[in-house]
């Protein structure tokens, strides 16, 4: 374990005893935030040993869930919660759940544990890989390189040149990531080739592909689900169609207009929140956003919203395998805006 995290583990317990939590928990400081919470996959298999930022198993997600409830939080709907926000009326210790992009294992392995809890969630949705039903092409790549992490990839095919990765640890991982995402985009692959290229590699990488989408692994939500999930209650809300957000007034956008029309088609309802696509924004986005009817943005910028942050600014917090019981209960409280949340660089901490 990190310095800083065993510091904060430490920190956190210790403040636990001395009931500390309890006195921020209902202090008027917390009660006057909203905690945004951000979630991606949950796995269908192995994801999250892949990628422990963005997946995470089932049972955790219902630990987490547990200790929602425990903490007697008051989940709300994204939608009542900024407007109780900026009224300044929000409940004591007030959640809003999001999750991003709408891969297929949301309706398999999130739904029912939403359902179970009963809590209300905003799915920001990325809508072309949902009419699209082939794996995302960025994300099935780099499972593949981690679920080929035995073998070393030739990409003499590909690259034109002699270029042999040994793909036995992560930082070969993401170069072989580089090199082939950069390809792609250079030779402008359509979705159809893109597919082709992830067929073959997973041929040379020993990798079941068949198999894979079988269990729709990085596939999105199909219509259909997203149908079945709007009319469960599920708030589907916006994550552009391609999850990019061009710098270009009038691609922007259309990227919005495109992921709109399409889940009003599949929903009836029309989406108005928004979320940045891997959480890159630019102050550029602002009136753009604006312009396009969109009432409430979140970033993955770590905190607690409150009734000063710009509505088009939300702060959120990432909830994933690296944050531990007790950092996310802190979360819950509030204890946690108390800790320092960057390492220090060396020579502070030395002096
Ligand atoms: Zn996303």
């Amino acid at each position: 374990m990190k310095m800083l995290k065993k510091f904060k583990q430490l920190t956190l317990k210790s403040l636990k005893t001395a009931g500390v939590s309890t006195l921020v928990r209902n202090s008027r400081w917390r009660q006057q935030r909203l905690l945004i919470l951000a979630y991606h996959g949950i796995s269908i298999n192995d994801e999250h040993l892949w990628n422990s930022s963005q997946y995470m198993p089932a049972d955790v997600l219902r630990t987490r869930f547990e200790l929602l409830k425990k903490a007697k939080c008051a989940v709300l709907p994204l939608d009542e919660a900024v407007k109780r926000m900026y009224a300044n009326d929000l409940p004591d210790r007030a959640v809003a759940i999001t999750f991003d992009d709408g891969t297929s294992d949301f309706y398999r392995k999130a739904f029912p544990l939403i359902q179970e809890f009963g809590f209300p969630v905003t799915l920001y949705l990325t809508t072309f890989y949902t009419h699209y039903r082939r794996p995302v092409f960025d994300l099935m790549l780099a499972y593949l390189l981690w679920k080929g992490r035995h073998e070393v990839l030739d990409l003499h095919g590909l690259a034109g040149k002699e270029s042999r990765i040994d793909l036995r640890d992560e930082a070969s991982q993401r170069k072989a990531l580089g090199e082939i995402t950069t390809l792609a985009r250079a030779r402008k692959l359509s979705a159809e080739e893109k597919d082709a290229l992830l067929i073959s590699l997973a041929a040379q990488l020993k990798v079941d592909y068949a198999a894979l989408n079988e269990q729709r692994i990085t596939h999105n939500v199909t219509p259909d689900e997203v149908k079945a999930l709007s009319a469960a209650g599920i708030d589907v809300q916006l994550h552009t169609h391609r999850h990019r957000t061009p710098l270009d007034r009038q691609l922007f956008l259309r990227e919005i207009e495109d992921n709109r029309t399409s889940i009003q088609e599949m929903t009836g309802k029309t989406a108005i929140h928004f979320c940045y696509p891997s959480g890159v924004y630019d102050l550029a986005f602002l009136p753009w956003l604006k312009e396009s009817g969109v009432v409430s943005a979140t970033t993955c910028e770590t905190g607690f919203a409150s009734p000063g942050s710009n509505p088009l600014l939300l702060p959120r917090v990432l909830d994933n395998m690296q944050l531990s019981s007790i950092e996310f209960e802190s979360w819950l409280t509030g204890v946690s805006a108390a800790l320092p949340r960057r390492p220090r660089k060396p020579k502070e901490i030395a002096a």
